[in-house]
């Protein structure tokens, strides 16, 4: 029997995991600096917590959650996103009275949707997103909104383009939704299975359809702008205005609608425009989404965020040919001669490493030309020989890998040295 991992997950090995701790330091750090805190919540929840808030109309709800029954009877579903256990969490541990609002927080951890596999698209993926909860100024908003660029920006990604919508408020949605369907009704026989059956309980989605998205009538549809009330028509420009501010460029795109159903006023996509990106394009999503709290019985409390995955970032990182500095080299690689020079070595091993010089030693019993060759490959930056000889004269042959250079240094003297070298 071969196994094998389950399709549309990945097995992230040590050659790869240093960039994704590369890119979670510099979110914890981003997050920081704009004072986002972290929450970490459960994997799995009630499967009624995403049917709320999620939405039942959308595809992720539809076809895309690993939904199970637990040995008590309850069904659950694998997280596919997690700005509905943030607000959970929200209500739940009632941060609405916390006396520091807007709450801003942060997260970081595995999505699961069951999609089908492509570049960009996995079914165990891990997402960074942010919300902050309890303020409805459209200054939040652009600060999310740069918040999400920040990243992108510090991991050295410069090909983005930021597009913005308002999708308006409760009024807004009721007399565009009416117009949606007198629009699509008398060609609906023209779209697939799904749009049909959104036409009546959602007809917004058909606009985010995958299958019809080259249908004309998916651009001749009315446009959520016009619908736009007096009150929306002003957050949204306000919320222009703060990104004008800030100096940050975006496109307005009218017919962004998002793939989740709990959306109003702000809508926003950042995508990414490196030529050498496939067909997927946007790495990260958010908006806003004031009654999600009331929808699970909370109070309410509007609020904002986004989510971005950590895969699509590095694959923009690649399709721009941008990259993490590398892993610094090994500090220490010990070499011994000999059964007696074993002990000794191991034992400096761990004082080493006790002060924070990063060092290994050979545990194949190779000679000692294969154990030079193995600090070589390590890319050690110095290798210490411990021989008979050096351990009955308590010394040690100290050879830096960069210039080439050998020395004898006595035991006692020999980590002062290292550490005055290294800088560590
Ligand atoms: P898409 O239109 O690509 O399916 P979505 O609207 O389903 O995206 P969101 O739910 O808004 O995406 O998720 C926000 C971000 O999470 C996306 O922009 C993307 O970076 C990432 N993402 C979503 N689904 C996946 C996936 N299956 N694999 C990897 N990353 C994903
Ligand atoms: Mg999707």
């Amino acid at each position: 029997m071969k196994f094998q991992v389950p399709k549309g997950t990945q097995d992230i090995l040590p050659s790869e995991t240093w960039k994704w701790q590369r890119a979670e330091k510099i979110i914890n750090e981003v997050c920081d600096v704009y004072r986002y805190k972290e929450i970490r919540t459960p994997i799995f929840e009630q499967t009624e917590l995403f049917q709320r808030l999620v939405g039942e109309t959308t595809d992720v709800v539809q076809k895309e959650m690993y939904t199970f029954t637990d040995k008590g009877d309850r069904s659950m579903t694998l997280r596919p996103e997690g700005t509905a256990s943030t607000v959970r969490s929200f209500v739940e541990n009632k941060m609405f009275g916390y006396a520091d609002q807007p709450v801003k927080l942060f997260y970081t951890g595995p999505m699961f949707r069951y999609e089908r596999q492509q570049a960009g698209r996995y079914r165990q993926f891990v997402q960074f997103g942010a919300e902050a909860i309890g303020s409805a100024d459209p200054a939040i908003d652009a600060e999310v909104i740069a918040l999400a660029l920040d990243v992108y920006k510090r991991v050295g990604l410069t090909k983005l383009k930021l597009v913005i919508n308002s999708l308006g408020d409760s009024e807004c949605r009721v007399a565009h939704r009416a117009a949606l369907i007198d629009h699509f009704n008398p060609h609906i026989g023209e779209f697939c299975g799904d749009c049909q059956s959104r036409l009546e309980k959602n007809p917004l989605r058909i606009l985010d359809c995958k299958v019809d998205s080259a249908n004309p009538l998916l651009a001749s549809a009315p446009s959520l702008a016009d619908y736009l009330n007096e009150a929306s028509a002003t957050y949204f420009a306000d919320v222009k205005g703060y990104l004008d501010d800030a100096g940050i460029a975006y496109e307005v795109d009218t017919n962004l609608v998002r793939g989740l159903d709990y959306y109003n006023h702000t809508a926003f996509e950042i995508m990414s425009t490196s030529e050498g990106f496939g067909a997927i394009t946007t790495l990260c999503g958010g908006g806003r989404y004031n009654g999600l709290a009331e929808e699970i019985g909370g109070p309410s409390a509007p609020g904002i965020g986004f989510a971005m995955s950590i895969e699509r970032l590095l694959l923009a990182m690649a399709a721009e040919g941008v990259s993490f500095e590398a892993e610094p080299a090994l500090d220490v690689y010990i070499v011994t001669l000999g059964e007696s020079a074993r002990r000794p070595g191991f034992k400096l091993l761990g004082e080493l490493r006790a002060a924070g010089i990063r060092a290994d030693m050979d545990y194949m019993d190779r000679k000692l030309k294969a154990q030079m060759k193995s600090a070589d490959r390590l890319d050690a930056k110095n290798v210490i020989i411990i021989g008979e000889d050096e351990v009955t004269e308590g010394v040690v042959q100290l050879k830096n890998m960069m210039d080439s250079t050998q020395e004898k240094v006595p035991f006692t003297e020999l980590i002062a040295k290292l550490i005055a070298t290294l800088n560590v």
